[in-house]
């Protein structure tokens, strides 16, 4: 059963009255209970944007958010920012500037209890301590500051922060993108070592394909504010079939695991375009290696390949039309 759900959702941002940029748009996707979708792309692809709209952190343009089976609101109030966020929760990129300086770390995990429950002053810092533990950090650093920590330890905090009220569903916003990749490894594991615990549904943003191809169940690869290619996360990293995830594939430097050698790498020629300006037909054609005529009027839907791989794979191509 889906978790959530997300129907033709879009959000602009407005830059005046004749121009706006199409961060996330037209996309539909859902997430099943207990699931992990990883989503790739490009800077400036939209992954960030499609977290936060999920979350009701960026009012939605058009669309529907659908949070088990109930279809959130296009604009939250404060009760629904209330009842929502113990449900849904963000771990955010940098663990350098999401924390506020001037507050402990005590402080900072046990802030949702405050705001969101009933608890109070000892029941709030023995719950804190026990997260402490659980992200692998000591009770006693509750009274610390986020400058005294590593990048590493300060992104447990953001995990403890995030998880303390015991969401269902976290949009992970490149949790580990900020971190060295001696301890990347490390803040995966405990990502991991929580969902199994926690039976959360997760929505893992990254770069780093290997990486997302290692934490997720699904990957959805996002171009230009669309979804372009879904499926099993093995499938689509193994045998990519949308031109630009062949081409993201092929610049991963993850061996191919029939030969085990290093891929021959295909760095992504040309510049995305204009979010501003999208292109009819296409978004991917001015850098497309099979480019077609009928890709620079026509815009391709996403459509179900079937019988590829091991589950349900949507492609967004007219090579497969
Ligand atoms: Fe390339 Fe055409 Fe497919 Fe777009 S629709 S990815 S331009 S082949």
């Amino acid at each position: 059963m889906a978790l959530l759900q997300v129907r033709h959702l879009s959000k602009f941002f407005n830059i005046d009255r004749n121009h706006r940029v199409h961060a996330v748009d037209d996309v539909s996707l859902s997430i099943a209970e207990r699931e992990i979708v990883g989503l790739v792309g490009e800077s400036g692809s939209g992954k960030s944007t499609l977290g936060k709209t999920m979350l009701g952190l960026h009012h939605k343009s058009a669309g529907e958010v659908i949070y088990k089976g109930e279809l959130l609101p296009a604009k939250y109030h404060p009760a629904d920012f209330q009842r929502h966020a113990k449900n849904m929760q963000m771990i955010f990129q940098d663990p350098y500037s999401s924390l506020n300086p001037r507050m402990t770390v005590g402080e900072i995990i046990g802030e949702g209890l405050r705001l969101h429950t009933n608890k109070k002053g000892t029941e709030i810092r023995e719950q804190v301590a026990r997260w402490l533990k659980r992200v692998g950090l000591e009770p006693d650093h509750m009274s610390r500051y986020p400058h005294e920590f590593s990048g590493g330890q300060r992104q447990r905090i953001g995990v403890a922060r995030a998880l303390i009220l015991e969401p269902e569903f976290v949009v992970c916003d490149e949790p580990i993108s900020a971190l060295d990749v001696s301890v990347q490894a490390q803040v995966v594991n405990l990502l991991d070592e929580l969902k199994a615990s926690m039976g959360l549904t997760l929505l893992f943003i990254a770069h780093d394909l290997s990486m997302v191809r290692y934490v997720s169940d699904r990957m959805a690869v996002m171009y230009l504010g669309s979804v372009i290619e879904i499926g099993v996360s093995d499938d689509v990293f193994f045998n990519p079939k949308h031109p630009y995830t062949q081409i993201l594939v092929g610049s991963n430097p993850e061996p191919d695991p029939q030969t085990e050698r290093a891929r021959p790498s295909t760095a992504i020629k040309g510049e995305i375009p204009s979010p501003v300006n999208v292109p009819a037909g296409c978004r991917f054609a001015n850098r497309c290696p099979q480019m077609m005529e009928v890709c620079r009027v026509e815009t391709p839907a996403l459509i179900d390949l079937k019988e590829v791989g091991s589950g349900k794979r949507e492609v967004a191509c007219h090579l497969y039309n």
